[in-house]
């Protein structure tokens, strides 16, 4: 048996995790056949970051995976995945929203959505303060969109900060989920950090290189 096939990577990946906890294997720069091999093993559920590339491999691979998108989204891109996406993670404004909304409508759907929290200290990342998505929680009321949770991403640094960050988070989940049954999902954690995410409360974890190797952007 090969020792780091994406099936065994999968596999190992899988046994440390609770039956509570969505694994989103992010496919992004890997090719059809890594995605067939986990698809294979009876994986379904992948991610991807850039809304062209998910559309291609949606075409060519069997109609019972799970497409999420995972990354920051252009809101002239929304109509290219409105048919199919089941999950968007990163919606960072209500704007973006509004459009995810119309496009769903067009295609007789409604769009999951998780709204994207800005928790790194870091000022490259996307996404909202706590209050904006208070503010579109209690305010939004668009038929063919369910904001079904939170997202985030931690800084790329010491463990305590990913924690803290984490933290942050988890507390604003558990906090709208009160008077918000619609909040189910909690999206954080990747390779690097995902122990770290589930300790603090994630029940959704999107794993790459963990999975398919490390990734070659020099394509
Ligand atoms: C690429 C990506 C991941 C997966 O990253 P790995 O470190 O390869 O696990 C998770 N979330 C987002 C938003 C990403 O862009």
């Amino acid at each position: 048996m090969e020792k780091n096939s994406v099936k065994n990577n999968l596999q190992k990946l899988k046994k440390q995790l609770s039956e509570k906890v969505t694994l989103v294997a992010v496919s992004k720069t890997h090719p059809i056949s890594s995605i067939q091999e986990a698809y294979n093993y009876g994986h379904r559920i992948f991610g991807e970051n850039k809304i062209q590339e998910m559309v291609t491999k949606w075409e060519q691979l069997p109609k019972d995976i799970e497409w999420h998108m995972i990354g920051h989204v252009q809101t002239n891109k929304v109509k290219y995945m409105a048919p199919f996406v089941h999950l968007i993670h990163g919606v960072d404004s209500f704007k973006l929203l509004s459009e995810i909304d119309k496009q769903a409508a067009k295609n007789n759907r409604v769009i999951n959505c998780l709204l994207q929290i800005k928790i790194a200290k870091e000022e490259t990342k996307f996404g909202m303060t706590e209050e904006e998505a208070i503010t579109i929680l209690n305010q939004q009321n668009l038929k063919n969109v369910k904001i079904i949770g939170f997202m985030g991403m931690a800084s790329f640094s010491s463990e305590d900060l990913v924690s803290q960050e984490f933290e942050c988070l988890s507390k604003l989940f558990e906090k709208q989920k009160r008077n918000n049954p619609s909040l189910t999902v909690l999206s954080m954690g990747m390779s690097g950090d995902y122990k770290i995410a589930l300790n603090k409360g994630s029940n959704m974890i999107r794993v790459g290189s963990a999975i398919f190797g490390n990734r070659n952007y020099s394509k």
